[in-house]
Order: C-alpha cells, then structure tokens, then sequence
C-alpha cells in the first residue's frame, strides 16, 4: 500500500537531511576510543537518486548481472508492497584527517593498517546502524516506509559469505555515483567533494523526494588518468600491485585484506579488516583533484 506523507516531501526530505548532517557530529561512537577531541567521521555527504531511474537497470551489466534495482530491493524486503515511488538516499561519511594521518603514518610495509583505520569501520558500522534506525523512525513517523541496505542479508548475503566474491548485489559505491556524489577513480573507490576515504551506505524509501543532480558527464571524470593518463599516484601506493592502468584488481586487493583480518583480530582486538593506503597520499585523498590548466 503506498503511504501518505504528512509534510511535504521537500520539506520531509530537508529536515531529514539537516538531522543526518547533525547526527554524527558530536555522537558518542563518533568520538574516538582514547581521545574524545578527535573525531572518526567529517560531516556526511547526501544524495538522492529516483529509485526508477534507469541507470540502475544499466548495473547489472556494469556492475553484476545480480545487482538489484532499487524496485527490486524494496520487494525483497517488503514483498507485499508496491510503492508509486522509491527514493535512494546514499549517504558518505568521509574520514578524518585524523583517521586519514593515522595509516599514513603507519608502517607501510605491514600487512594490516592502522588501529584507528580499522577502528573507523567498527565504529561506523555501530554509528550507522543507529542513524539508520533513526532516519528509519522519522519516516515512518511521516508515513513513509524504508528499510537500510546494510541491515538485510538479503541484500549483502553473497559479499558476507563469500568475501573474494565480485558477484555482488548492490555496490554502495555505484549508489553513490547515481545520486550526484562523485565518480570512479583508477582505483575503483569513488572520489568525492570530500575525497575518497569515506564509508558509504544506503536506504531506500516508498517516498518521491527531490533528486540530486549528477553534475558530471562521465563516469571518471573526477579522476586525473582520464582521459590523458596523468597522475597514476595510487598505482605505486598499492602494496600488492592489485592497481594498474587498466583498473584494480579485486581479488589482488581483497586477497590482501582478507588476510590481514586475523591478525587485526590478534593485535587490535577488532572484528574487522582494511587497507586503504591506496586512499592516501594521493591528489584525490580529501577532495576533487585539480587538473592542469
Ligand atoms: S590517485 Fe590519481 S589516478 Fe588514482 S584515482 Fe586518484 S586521481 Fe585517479
Ligand atoms: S586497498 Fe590496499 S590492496 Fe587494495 S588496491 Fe588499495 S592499496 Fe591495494
């Protein structure tokens, strides 16, 4: 059944927006471990894309022939329904030059990064779920049903159980791209206003909320190798080579990551993994690189 909303959708959509720029800032899991000065998360990064916009349809051949639209999402969680509209919301949350520092300074020659840069994820992960929740009850408050995408299994359940597997059904990274916040760098993470460190998550919600602009052509045109092949940085700050000019290799990187997992759990005690030396040290680390003129 579709829902009726209470305000009107841009007045909704603007609140909503101004309670998640709020929300990180000064939250408990925001704070970090040993010194609550210094913070994980920067202010957030939004967009909004049509849930039927049909670039989502054109990832199942960019991305993975499993990957969902975001119709098809919705009725795998609520079947029942069938909403008039959906509306996206990705959300970024860029890391710190705190958290950034904190790898950059670490040994480069180690085979898991920083605690702080392994922090941020458990962190991030706890801080999402809780803003999700949150942005969860204020819709259906307004009437409106939504559900995040990083809370089902449904959605991630192939990436969960198999992490060297690239049959993935929905690439946060690729959300973020069609609601106007960035696009692809020869590292595959996408570059940003706020760089390219940063946690990327997603909901979807039965509402028709303004979209955000796509304001570029192209789906490189933030990073400095296309269409001329300068810059390069992140291919040398790749550990395992997994970054040529031809693209990342997945597997290489997950490889490297997946390995380092037990001994973040030995060392730092964290249930998590990472790398990201590749994010650092690079022209597009904190923002759009500049092009010369
Ligand atoms: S480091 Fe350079 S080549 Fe690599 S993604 Fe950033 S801008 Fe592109
Ligand atoms: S995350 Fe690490 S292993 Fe993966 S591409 Fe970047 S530098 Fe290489």
């Amino acid at each position: 059944m579709d829902q009726v909303s209470k305000k009107s959708n841009a007045s909704l959509q603007s609140e909503l927006h101004a309670f998640i720029l709020e929300f990180y800032q000064d939250h408990e899991l925001n704070k970090f471990r040993y010194d609550e000065t210094k913070r994980y998360f920067d202010v957030p990064v939004i967009g909004y894309a049509d849930g039927d916009d049909p670039i989502f349809e054109s990832y199942k051949n960019v991305v993975c022939k499993n990957h969902l639209t975001p119709r098809e999402a919705y009725s795998k969680i609520r079947p029942d329904e069938n909403p008039k509209k959906l509306t996206v919301i990705s959300i970024l949350l860029p890391q710190t030059k705190e958290v950034r520092d904190s790898n950059r300074r670490h040994r480069q020659d180690s085979p898991i990064p920083s605690y702080d840069w392994v922090d941020v994820k458990v962190r991030g992960r706890e801080m999402q779920a809780k803003l999700n929740n949150a942005i969860v009850g204020i819709l259906a408050s307004n009437g409106i049903n939504s559900f995040a995408t990083d809370s089902t299994e449904l959605i991630h359940a192939k990436f969960k159980t198999d992490p060297l597997s690239v049959d993935i059904q929905w690439s946060e990274r690729h959300i973020a791209y069609a609601a106007g916040l960035g696009t692809f760098g020869l590292c595959g993470n996408i570059i940003t206003e706020k760089g390219k460190a940063m946690r990327c998550a997603s909901l979807i919600a039965a509402v028709e909320f303004p979209v955000t602009p796509r304001p570029y052509q192209h789906y490189r045109e933030y990073c400095l190798f296309y269409p001329n092949g300068e810059c390069k940085a992140c291919i040398g700050r790749c550990p395992v080579s997994a970054i040529s000019e031809s693209g990342k290799n997945i597997e290489l990187c997950k490889e490297r990551i997946w390995a380092g997992k037990p001994i973040v759990t030995e060392k730092y005690d964290l249930m998590e993994h990472g790398c990201g030396l590749c994010q650092l040290s690079v022209p597009c680390e904190a923002g759009i690189p500049a092009r010369k003129k």
